[in-house]
């Protein structure tokens, strides 16, 4: 076995975080590696340097499981090859399947569920301080990232298996919430991402009434914060007091992720997603109304069991007469224990696959037409990255990883990651813009 830097200084093992699935996967491994860090456990970047593996794994939907599960497959297939002591699975697939995953990959030596931390810990040689759960090991560019409100969800959506993997919903207290972001905005974080399973839900559980209007209020006080976005909010009783925040505060971005999943009433109704399509026309138009300019994402599912051509034909004309500006849609995926689950999965690959890319193919030209009408608009970018003759960049109404960029050709552009600059936007494309320093 092959003694690694650090570890003979130590005598602990080298450990290597791999994060798979959503935003909330990726703040449970920085808090995992920041309790690494207190614990003096030391971090490997890479999983070459590295003695034990960590998977921190996703359980949500079909393809997202296939991508874990070979994941865990390399890990143990490496560790067959004496390139790694040991390799520990944790989150939402495993605190799903396992039983059936310990049976079928025995190979691994420990599996953990999603609120496990300190036993992770206890594996690795450390123990949890519990006092320093706010401390975090960002694994995103350091002007930016995820502040996680809540774990868990309390809605009953038909489809979905999170509540089997994360819980009935739990919100933070609001000063653990606002101690991790003033520490984050003291390391040089730029840009708030908010998220949760529902963020609009935060504050039900603790005092009964919706308090994101308030928390989004203390988190826009907090200096050098200069973007706060709005992740995962639930349309069915949006709060409406967020908008006049939003309105308030020019370090929140006019940006909102809602997904509304889809806008049938037989889907919604069949879905137990609380909402008609009428309602949600009429919640779009408000938000339009009291955010100006506002750009709304969303996230739809198509290939649902109760999705027939009519079904299918209402969500298309909602999208052609929404015109999100940005938009992502996921192909039904069959989940046990999901009250959907007895209602089968009747729509075939091939047509869920068709019906995907006529739903993307309307917001492509959306996406066009909206790209085309910035064309000669300067417009404040964040600067990300460089990367090749070009640097990557986004405005308020993009989110990191999934939704559209900036590309400025470096050439005599004087630009570094975290930092704002006004871009003169020069040329669209489908989705990403062209923009120069100097126009
Ligand atoms: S709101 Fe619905 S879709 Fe979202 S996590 Fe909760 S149950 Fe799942």
């Amino acid at each position: 076995m092959v003694q690694r830097a650090g570890e003979r200084k130590s005598g602990k093992p080298r450990v290597h975080v791999i994060t798979m699935g959503c935003a909330k996967n990726t703040v449970d491994s920085e808090k995992l590696l920041a309790q690494l860090r207190i614990n003096r456990i030391p971090i490997a970047s890479t999983i070459d340097e590295a003695d034990v593996a960590v998977i921190n794994t996703c359980g949500f939907i079909d393809a997202a499981k296939e991508e874990s599960i070979d994941m865990i497959i390399a890990g143990v297939k490496r560790k067959g090859q004496g390139r790694l002591r040991k390799v520990i699975a944790m989150g939402c697939l495993t605190e799903r399947y396992r039983v059936d995953l310990e049976k079928e990959i025995p190979e691994v030596d420990r599996f953990f569920g999603t609120h496990q931390l300190g036993d992770v810990l206890e594996e690795l040689g450390g123990h949890l301080r519990s006092e320093l759960l706010g401390e975090r090991y960002l694994t995103t560019p350091s002007h930016t990232a995820y502040l996680k409100i809540s774990e868990g969800c309390d809605h009953p959506c038909s489809f979905c298996a999170i509540p089997l993997m994360r819980g009935t919903h739990v919100s933070r207290q609001p000063e653990d919430i606002l101690e991790e972001a003033r520490t984050l905005a003291r390391g040089g974080v730029k840009e708030l991402i908010v998220i949760g399973q529902d963020t609009t839900f935060y504050g039900m559980d603790l005092w009964g009434e919706r308090r994101l209007a308030s928390l989004l209020e203390s988190l826009a006080g907090i200096a050098g914060i200069e973007w706060i976005r709005l992740m995962y909010a639930y349309p069915a009783h949006f709060p409406l007091d967020v908008l006049d925040v939003m309105v308030r505060h020019p370090n929140i971005c006019r940006y909102l992720d809602i997904p509304v999943q889809h806008a049938s009433d037989t889907v919604l109704k069949s879905m137990r997603r609380g909402m008609t399509t009428r309602a949600l026309r009429e919640l779009v138009a408000t938000i339009r109304a009291k955010v100006p300019g506002i750009a709304l994402r969303t996230t739809l599912i198509v290939g649902y069991p109760d999705e027939g051509e009519k079904e299918f034909a209402e969500l298309l004309e909602f999208v052609r007469e929404s015109r999100f500006e940005r938009l992502g849609v996921f192909t039904y995926s069959l989940e046990e224990g999901t009250t959907a689950h007895p209602l089968g999965d009747p729509v075939s690959r091939e047509e869920k696959e068709r019906r995907r890319a006529a739903v993307m193919e309307v917001q492509r030209e959306i996406a066009e037409d909206l790209n085309d009408a910035l064309v000669g608009a300067r417009v404040r970018v964040l600067i990300d990255r460089l990367e090749g003759d070009s640097w990557y960049g986004r405005t308020a109404a993009d989110a990191p990883e999934i939704d559209n960029e900036v590309i400025i050709p470096a050439e005599g552009a004087e630009l570094a990651p975290g930092t704002f600059s006004d871009i003169g936007i020069v040329d669209a494309y489908e989705y990403d813009l062209l923009g120069r320093v100097s126009v």
